[in-house]
């Protein structure tokens, strides 16, 4: 697999993203695996993709900061030569709060990591992608989430903000390059199986919803992973702009 297409995904040595990078890696790409501070859950990844016969390396960088971002794709040129997709997946939620309880500090951190890393990481891959600039196109999708619609009321209305910015840029950006090679689209998740609750100060937040979702369940990482691969692939090549909701109803 030496000579397949080259995939970023930011934040994939957890949840969601590590389950973009497996189910990558098994249909031909190779990956750079991008992680914020835990080296050995993207070293683990990057263990289970080799072990497989495919590519990867670890990369890591806070997509929060405009250095990190820099770093990370200087570190994918380095690694791969070049770039045919980007998975933006790295975010962050905070415990429940009310608006009024929010700090300066929490909503721009937010913000520069949900909504501004995934810019920078985009305008970064485009630099890339783009024929514009003698690039061979490429696929680009965004982690957006339910919350951009429900709005999180009571438990991170910033959150929910941020994501709805991900869906507005999602469109624009798709416009903006479809005549240059490169799609661009989000996935929506529900409410999903992941460290992201926990880290929000709600672990077992995925069980106790399951009532009120639809199909009375959590989805799984592979699910969304499954939805972002499909976007990705040559199945979807007159998809461009579509915020798919991946959320069992909810
Ligand atoms: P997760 O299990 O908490 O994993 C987060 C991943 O992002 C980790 O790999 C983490 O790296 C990385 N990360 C965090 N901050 C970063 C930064 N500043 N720079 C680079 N990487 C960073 O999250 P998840 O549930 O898989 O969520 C993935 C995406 O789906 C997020 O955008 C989230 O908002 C969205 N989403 C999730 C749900 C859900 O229910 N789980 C629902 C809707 C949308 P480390 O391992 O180094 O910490």
């Amino acid at each position: 697999m030496s000579g397949g297409p080259v995939l970023l995904v930011t934040g994939g040595s957890r949840g969601i993203g590590a389950a973009v990078c497996l189910a990558a890696a098994s249909k031909g790409w190779r990956v750079a695996v991008n992680y914020a501070s835990q080296r050995q859950a993207a070293e683990d990844v990057v263990h289970q993709i080799t072990e497989s016969g495919g590519s990867a390396v670890a990369i890591q960088g806070d997509v929060g900061s405009d250095e990190g971002v820099k770093a990370i794709f200087a570190a994918v040129d380095a690694a791969f030569g070049r770039l045919d997709g980007l998975v933006n997946n790295a975010g962050i939620v905070g415990p429940p709060q009310r608006v009024d309880a929010i700090s300066s500090e929490r909503l721009e951190r937010m913000f520069r990591v949900n909504v501004t890393g995934a810019i920078r990481c985009a305008a970064e891959a485009v630099l890339r992608m783009s024929t514009r600039y003698g690039g061979q196109g490429g696929s680009i999708v965004n982690l957006s989430s339910v919350a951009a619609v429900l709005g999180a009321p009571g438990q991170y209305v910033d959150y929910a903000a941020a994501k709805g910015a991900i869906d507005s840029f999602t469109v624009g950006l798709a416009r903006e390059v479809a005549a240059e090679g490169i799609r661009v689209n989000a996935v929506r998740p529900g409410i999903i199986d992941t460290d992201i609750h926990a880290s929000g100060g709600l672990p077992d937040r995925a069980r106790d919803m399951a009532p009120s979702i639809p199909m009375q369940r959590p989805g799984t990482a592979g699910e969304v992973a499954d939805a972002i691969l499909y976007l990705l692939s040559d199945k979807a090549t007159y998809v461009t702009g579509a915020i798919l909701n991946v959320s069992g109803g909810r």
